[in-house]
C-alpha cells in the first residue's frame, strides 16, 4: 500500500486543520492570530480553562524545586494529592500513572489480584482506552476488530442484562457513570445500584471509570456522587491536572486490597510536577464551583435544545443532529468555535468548568451560525 506523507506525525487521528499557539480560560488563539470559543477543553481536560493560575502557579513552583525521583522514595506533591483524593472519596488510597487507559489497566490487575477471577462485565458502546487491557473492555467492536486477539474474560451486557452477565466468575463490573465516547449516554441511577448489589451478592468489584465524568464534570466531584452509589475503586484522568499527563486509580477503604509491592508500577507515575498541578485544581474544584457547573449546564442544555436532544449530566453535555456531525464540526472552527463530535450525528460539549453563561450563549450562537 502506497500513501502520501504530509507530515512526519503518524496519521493516527483525523485532524483539524488548525494550529493552536495560546490559550487562555475558554479561549484559544491559532497561527494566524484567530481567536476560538472553546467548548471543548482538550477532550474534557483543561477543566479550569487555559492557563488556570491555581495549577499554573503550583506547576510553576514545583517545576522550580524537584521534578522527578521515581516511585522508590516518598514526594510531597503525591503525597498531598493521595490524602485530597481520599477526602473527596471518603476515604481511599491511590495508584498514579499517566493517562486515563492506564488507571483502566490498573484497575484491571487490581481486580484480577483481589478476587482470583478473570472475568469483567463491561457495558456495549463503552470507552475505556486504547491499551490492550482497556480496549479489551471497550464495548465497541469497530475499535477492537483490527487488534484481536485481546486479552480473554471480557463480557459485553446492556443496563437490562447485567445480571444475565454476573457470576462466580466476575471479577468486575466495570462503568462510565456516563458514556462519554460511546456518545453521552448517562447510566440510569438504577442500574448503577443494580450493578453494586449485583457485585455485593457475586463477591465481585464495582468499578467506576470517572477518567472523563471526575474531577468536577458531572456537577459533583465524582459523578457517582449525583448518581448515588458508591463503587468499590474508580478510576481518574482527563481533567485531574487540567492539560498535565496523569491518571489515578483509586480504591475505597474497606475494599478487598489487591496490589502488593512488586505487583504493579508505573516509571512517571505520581510525578511532582503532576501532582502538584493536580492538588490545586482539588483546591479550586470547590462547592461554589461545582454549582457553576450545574448552572452552566443548565443555560448550554437549555441553548442546545433548538438544534436536537440532548443528553449528559453537568458540563459532559452532547445533542443528537439530524445530520452528520463532523461537517458541523468543522464549520463551528470556520466560525471561531472548538466543540466536538461523539457518533455519527452526535455533537460533544465537554467546555471548561469556569465556562461563563455569556460564553455559553455566545457557544450556542456560534454553533447556530456554523449549523446555518
Ligand atoms: C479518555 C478516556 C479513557 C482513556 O484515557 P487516555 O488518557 O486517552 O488513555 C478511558 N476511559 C474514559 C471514560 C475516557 O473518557
Amino acid at each position: 500500500m502506497t500513501h502520501t506523507i504530509t507530515s512526519r506525525v503518524l496519521p493516527a487521528y483525523a485532524r483539524l486543520d488548525v494550529t493552536f499557539v495560546e490559550g487562555n480560560g475558554a479561549w484559544l488563539t491559532d497561527t494566524e492570530g484567530k481567536r476560538y470559543l472553546d467548548l471543548f477543553a482538550g477532550i474534557a481536560v483543561v477543566g479550569l480553562g487555559h492557563r488556570h493560575p491555581a495549577p499554573l502557579a503550583a506547576a510553576h513552583a514545583q517545576l522550580d524545586r524537584l521534578w522527578h525521583v521515581s516511585n522508590l522514595y516518598w514526594t510531597e506533591p503525591m503525597q498531598e494529592l493521595a490524602g485530597k483524593l481520599s477526602d473527596r472519596f471518603g476515604g481511599a488510597q491511590a495508584f498514579f500513572c499517566n493517562s486515563g487507559a492506564e488507571s483502566i489497566e490498573a484497575a484491571l490487575k487490581w481486580a484480577r489480584k483481589a478476587t482470583g477471577r478473570s472475568e469483567v462485565v463491561a457495558l456495549e458502546g463503552s470507552f475505556h482506552g486504547r491499551t490492550f487491557g482497556a480496549l479489551s473492555v471497550t464495548g465497541q467492536p469497530s475499535k477492537r476488530a483490527a487488534f484481536e486477539p485481546l486479552v480473554p474474560g471480557a463480557r459485553f451486557a446492556t443496563p437490562s442484562t447485567l445480571a444475565d452477565h454476573v457470576g462466580p466468575d466476575t471479577a468486575a463490573i466495570l462503568l462510565e457513570p456516563v458514556q462519554g465516547e460511546g456518545g453521552v449516554h448517562p447510566l440510569d441511577p438504577a442500574v448503577l445500584a443494580e450493578a453494586r448489589a449485583l457485585a455485593d451478592e457475586h463477591g465481585a468489584l464495582l468499578i467506576l471509570d470517572e477518567v472523563q465524568t471526575g474531577v468536577g464534570r458531572s456537577g459533583a466531584f465524582f459523578a457517582w456522587q449525583r448518581l448515588g452509589t458508591r463503587p468499590h475503586a474508580v478510576t481518574l484522568a482527563k481533567g485531574l491536572a487540567n492539560g498535565l499527563p496523569i491518571g489515578a486509580f483509586l480504591v475505597a477503604d474497606g475494599a478487598p486490597q489487591g496490589l502488593e509491592p512488586g505487583d504493579h508500577a508505573s516509571t512517571f507515575g505520581g510525578n511532582p510536577v503532576a501532582c502538584a498541578a493536580a492538588c490545586a485544581v482539588l483546591d479550586t474544584v470547590d462547592d461554589a464551583l461545582l454549582a457553576h457547573v450545574r448552572d452552566v449546564s443548565a443555560v448550554l442544555a437549555g441553548g442546545l435544545a433548538a438544534f436536537g436532544e440532548v443528553r449528559g449530566l453537568g458540563l459532559l453535555l452532547a445533542v443528537e443532529l439530524d445530520r452528520p456531525a463532523a461537517p458541523v464540526v468543522a464549520a463551528a472552527l470556520e466560525h471561531g468555535l472548538v466543540i466536538g463530535s461523539a457518533g455519527e450525528r452526535t455533537l460533544r460539549l465537554t467546555p471548561p468548568l469556569t465556562l461563563s453563561s455569556e460564553e455559553a450563549r455566545l457557544g450556542i450562537q456560534r454553533l447556530e451560525e456554523a449549523l446555518a
